[in-house]
């Protein structure tokens, strides 16, 4: 039977990373950032939902959503986030499900959703487990800011707007703490897995 891994943290706390490794040892995996841009091409309903609430100046130059103007707005203003968020869980969800659905019925063994927002929008029933990946808050300011180049007020931000790490373990089967180094990380997702296995 396939196993469905919901595996949910913080911006910067090393979901993609951890992704990766379970791919690695053989996991599907659907990220759901990746679900969410589908609903950014032009003339869908989502799209024409998202630019009758925020206007025409969130469009790239091809009518396209774009993701940093939207950015801008939603993670300075809860109400506008909420907004968003009500636009694009549900068809998320939906889209998620039958992803799923699909994999399940291919007899797939694992399937992890990178999901940041899997605990808010209210997806636990899709999954069979939750693993939350959590890293201290003076880490993933030092990591975004040498990595992605965001400012540190831009981070503080997007972290204000989601759950805390406390929160999101009280739905958590296993907790990969990142703070320290990339060995170390793997080493946690690879006894993870072989628990899995057993
Ligand atoms: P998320 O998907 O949760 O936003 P990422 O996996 O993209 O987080 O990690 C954020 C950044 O930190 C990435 O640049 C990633 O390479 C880096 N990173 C993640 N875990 C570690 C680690 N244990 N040591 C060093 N860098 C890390």
């Amino acid at each position: 039977m396939t196993r469905v891994i919901g595996l949910t943290g913080g911006i910067g706390s090393g979901k993609s990373t951890v992704s990766r490794y379970l791919a690695e040892l053989g996991a599907i995996v659907i990220d759901s950032d990746k679900v969410g841009h589908e609903f950014f091409k032009p003339h869908t309903g989502a799209w024409r939902e998202v630019v009758s609430a925020f206007g025409q100046q969130i469009l790239t130059s091809e009518g396209e959503i774009d993701r940093q103007k939207l950015g801008k707005i939603v993670f300075d203003n809860q109400e506008a986030l909420l907004r968003l968020n009500q636009i694009m869980h549900p068809r998320m969800k939906e889209l998620v499900k039958t992803q799923l659905d699909e994999y399940r019925r291919q007899g797939v063994d694992v399937v992890v959703l990178e999901a940041a927002v899997l605990i808010e929008a209210n997806w636990l029933s899709n999954v069979d487990e939750v693993w939350v990946v959590a890293a201290s808050e003076s880490t993933v300011l030092k990591r975004l800011k040498e990595q992605r180049g965001l400012k540190e007020e831009q981070i503080l931000a997007r972290i204000r707007s989601q759950l805390s790490n406390e929160e999101r373990i009280k739905y958590a089967d296993a907790v990969i703490y990142n703070d320290g180094d990339l060995d170390a990380v793997r080493e946690t997702v690879r006894e993870l897995w072989q628990n899995l296995h057993q």
